[in-house]
C-alpha cells in the first residue's frame, strides 16, 4: 500500500496550552494541527505540521516529497516562528508537562535541515517512506565512528511525481541522521521508529541530488555543531528582514492595527522566502512545486510591496533562462528541470499579459531599464502570442484561474471571451508599446500598428463585457461549439486529469479513455457568468479601461453583498471565499477611501491561521485547499500595506 500524502493527526485528547511571557511573534497553540508552515532555503524544503514533518523535498524545489515524519503519542504541540527568520520552536506536552522542546531550520547554505532536540521525557517519532519500487532503504549505511549516531539512507531512482503526471526525471538521497540519545529501529518494510531519552540530541534530514553530494552534506553534519549551522542560518535570515522597507516608520503610530500588520508583513516576507527557489521562481505551496505564472504575478507584487526588488527581479529571470532555451512559457514551469512544463488549456493568453505587467511592475518601482530590455525578446514573444487568439475583440480563458479550479466558473466556458483576460492584453500591450517606443525599439509602424490592434479591442470591451452595467466573466460569443479548436490539452471532461483531448459535437472536450469507455456528456451551457471579484482587478492592475462609475457600481454591489451575508465570498448563492477576495476587496476599498476597509481588513487578520499564512480558499472563514499560499498571502498583503500607509485618521 502507498502512503497516502495525507497526515492523520492523533485526535483526542490533545490539550490547549498558552506559554506565557514569550518573546517571540506568531505563536501557535495548536491542539490539533491542521495547517502546514515552510522552511526552506531555495534548494531543500521542509513543510512542517506542527512539530510533524509533513513533507521534505530537495535538493530542487521541482522535486517529489517521499517521506513523513510523526511525532507519536504526545498530547499536544505548541509551535512558534522566531520573528524575522524560518526558524521554528515547538514544545511538546503530555499529561500536563513538557516532554521535549524542538528547535528546527533549513541551513542556509547547504541541504540540511536541523531539528534540535531537547528531551525531558522519553518519546518516538515514525519515519513513513513512500512504498515504491523506486525506493531502495540503506540502515547504518554511514559510519561516522560515533557511537551515539544511527543513519538510514534513502535513495530515490528516477521518477516519481513532481506534480500530477510529470515525474521527477533524477535520482536523489535523503538521509536521515542522529546525534545524541536518540536510537533508530525498523518497525515496518516502509516504517521506521526513532526513539528519543532524556537529554540532547539532534535530528537531520540530508538531501543530495548526488550520492557525494548527500555524503558530503552529511560530513557537514557530523563536524559542524548544530549551533554553528543555526547561528549562520539566524545571520541570513535577519538580512533579509533588514532589507525589507520599514513599515515601522511608514505605517502612522495612530493606526490601530499597526502591529497586527506590521507582524502579518513578516509572516508573509518568510512564506514568500522560503518558497523561493534559488532559480527566483516561487512554488505555490506545498501541492504545487512548480513556478505558476499567475502566482508568481501576485507573488512580485507582494515582494515589490515589501522592498524585495532583488527577489522580484529573480523571478523574471527564471523565466528568461526558460524562454531563452524553449522559446515558451507555460501555465507553470518546472524549478531546475529544463522541459517540464504544466501546460493548460490556452496557455498563449492571460498568463503572458501577466507576464508582461509583471516586467512593467518591477521596472516602475527600480528604473532597471538594462533589465527590461535584456528580457524584451520574452516580453514580445508575450505580447505576439496573445494576438492570434484575438475574436471579436476577445481573449480566451487560461484555464488555471482559481475560479475555474474551484469549479466557481465552469471549464465548458474557457474558450468563451474572458473579461481578465481580455484586460490583461490591453493593459500588457500598452505598457509594452510605451516601453518600446520611448527606448526607440521598435519601428514606427509596428507600434502604429500595434496600437491600432489595442484601439479596437477598447472600443468593443465595454459592448462585450459589461451588461447593466455590471461586468461578466466571459462572453459565450466569442466563438460557436464548432468554431472551438478540435483538440486541446487540458483537463477532461471526464476526470481523467490533464491530457491531450478531443472535442466532441456538444463542446466538451474529451481524452482518449473517455472516448474508449464511450462516455457522453449534455451540449455545454452558453450562458455569462458574474464573479464579483472580477471587478475588483481593475482596481488592483490600475486599469483605467472600465469607467470610473461603472466600477463604483460594480464595487457597491460587492459591498451590499457584504452588508447582507457578512462575508467576502464570491457569489450571492456561495459561502467559499476565494484567499485573494479579502485583498482584492480592500485594494478596491482603500482606493476608494471607503469606510468598509477597517472591517474587511480585521476579516483579513481574523482569518490568517496559525502559521500566519493566508490559503487558497475558505469555507465560511475555515481555510480549504492549499495552505501556506504565496499568491493569496502576497495579494492580501499589498492591500493591507497599501491601507495601512495611507492612513490618515
Ligand atoms: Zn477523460
Amino acid at each position: 500500500m502507498k502512503l497516502h500524502l495525507h497526515l492523520t493527526v492523533e485526535s483526542g485528547k490533545r490539550l490547549l496550552f498558552l506559554v506565557a511571557g514569550c518573546i517571540l511573534a506568531a505563536s501557535v497553540y495548536a491542539n490539533r494541527p491542521t495547517q502546514l508552515h515552510c522552511l526552506g532555503n531555495g534548494s531543500y524544503c521542509v513543510f512542517g505540521q506542527g512539530a510533524d514533518i509533513e513533507s521534505i523535498f530537495g535538493p530542487g524545489y521541482s522535486s517529489p516529497s517521499y517521506l513523513q515524519i510523526t511525532v507519536q503519542g504526545v498530547d499536544s504541540t505548541s509551535s512558534i516562528r522566531m520573528p524575522g527568520t524560518a526558524i521554528w520552536e515547538h514544545t511538546l506536552y503530555k499529561g500536563g508537562e513538557v516532554i521535549a522542546r524542538f528547535t528546527d531550520f533549513i541551513d542556509s547554505e547547504s541541504a540540511i535541515y536541523t531539528r534540535m532536540v531537547d528531551c525531558r521525557a522519553a518519546f518516538t517519532m515514525d519515519i513513513h517512506v513512500v512504498e515504491d519500487d523506486k525506493i531502495t532503504l540503506a540502515n547504518g549505511w554511514y559510519d561516522d565512528s560515533s557511537k551515539h549516531s544511527s543513519s538510514l539512507l534513502i535513495y530515490k531512482d528516477r521518477g516519481l511525481s513532481i506534480y500530477g503526471n510529470y515525474d521527477h526525471p533524477y535520482e536523489q538521497f535523503q538521509h536521515i541522521y542522529t546525534k545524541g540519545n536518540i536510537g533508530l529501529k525498523q518497525k515496518e518494510q516502509y516504517v521506521y521508529t526513532l526513539s528519543f531519552e532524556p537529554g540532547v540530541s539532534e535530528l537531520y534530514c540530508i538531501g543530495g541530488s548526488s550520492f557525494q553530494q548527500c555524503e558530503e552534506n552529511s560530513r557537514l553534519a557530523t563536524m559542524r555543531t548544530a549551533s554553528f549551522l543555526l547561528e549562520r542560518t539566524k545571520k541570513y535570515w535577519h538580512s533579509y528582514t533588514n532589507r525589507r522597507t520599514n513599515f515601522e516608520q511608514l505605517i502612522p503610530d495612530n493606526f490601530p492595527q499597526k502591529k497586527e500588520v506590521v507582524d502579518q508583513i513578516d509572516n508573509v516576507a518568510v512564506i514568500l522566502k522560503t518558497q523561493q527557489s534559488d532559480q527566483g521562481s516561487v512554488i505555490a505551496g506545498h501541492r504545487y512545486h512548480l513556478g505558476y505564472v499567475r502566482d508568481q504575478y501576485g507573488v512580485s507584487r507582494g515582494f515589490l510591496a515589501m522592498g524585495y526588488y532583488d527577489e522580484a527581479r529573480k523571478i523574471l529571470q527564471f523565466y528568461w533562462e526558460i524562454w531563452k532555451d524553449f522559446g515558451y512559457i507555460r501555465n507553470a514551469q518546472a524549478i531546475g528541470v529544463p522541459g517540464v512544463f504544466h501546460q493548460h488549456e490556452n496557455d498563449e493568453v492571460e498568463i503572458t499579459g501577466y507576464l508582461i505587467i509583471q516586467a512593467f511592475d518591477y521596472l516602475y518601482k527600480t528604473n532597471d531599464t538594462d533589465f527590461v530590455k535584456k528580457i524584451l525578446p520574452m516580453l514580445e514573444w508575450a505580447w505576439e502570442v496573445q494576438k492570434k487568439h484575438l475574436v471579436k475583440g476577445m481573449l480566451p480563458f487560461n484555464g488555471d484561474e482559481t475560479y475555474v479550479a474551484g469549479g466557481i466558473l465552469p471549464r465548458s466556458a474557457l474558450n468563451d471571451g474572458s473579461a481578465e483576460a481580455t484586460l490583461l492584453f490591453i493593459e500588457s500591450g500598452q505598457q509594452l508599446l510605451s516601453f518600446v517606443e520611448e527606448n526607440r525599439m521598435w519601428k514606427a509602424a509596428s507600434v502604429a500598428s500595434d496600437r491600432e490592434v489595442i484601439k479596437q479591442t477598447k472600443a468593443a470591451y465595454l459592448q462585450n463585457f459589461v451588461s447593466n452595467r455590471q461586468i461578466m466573466a466571459n462572453n459565450p460569443s466569442r466563438l460557436t461549439i464548432e468554431a472551438m479548436p478540435p483538440y486541446r490539452h487540458g483537463f477532461c471532461a471526464g476526470s481523467h486529469g490533464v491530457l491531450e483531448t478531443k472535442k466532441d459535437n456538444g463542446g466538451n472536450y474529451l481524452c482518449p479513455k473517455c472516448i474508449a469507455e464511450g462516455l457522453t456528456f449534455p451540449v455545454i451551457e452558453r450562458k455569462t457568468y458574474f464573479l464579483p471579484s472580477l471587478a475588483l482587478t481593475p482596481a488592483y492592475f490600475g486599469s483605467s479601461l472600465i469607467p470610473q462609475d461603472i466600477l463604483d457600481y460594480n464595487l457597491s454591489v460587492i459591498i451590499d453583498n457584504y452588508n447582507r451575508k457578512g462575508q467576502v465570498s464570491s457569489r450571492e448563492d456561495s459561502a467559499v471565499t476565494i484567499g485573494y477576495e479579502y485583498g482584492f476587496f480592500l485594494y478596491a476599498l482603500t482606493k476608494q477611501k471607503e469606510k468598509l476597509a477597517k472591517r474587511i481588513l480585521a476579516d483579513m487578520l481574523s482569518v490568517v491561521d496559525e502559521t500566519g499564512a493566508w490559503v487558497e480558499y475558505y469555507h465560511n472563514g475555515i481555510p480549504m485547499g492549499c495552505n501556506y499560499r504565496p499568491w493569496e498571502s502576497a495579494i492580501n498583503i499589498e492591500a493591507m500595506i497599501l491601507y495601512a500607509t495611507s492612513y490618515d485618521k
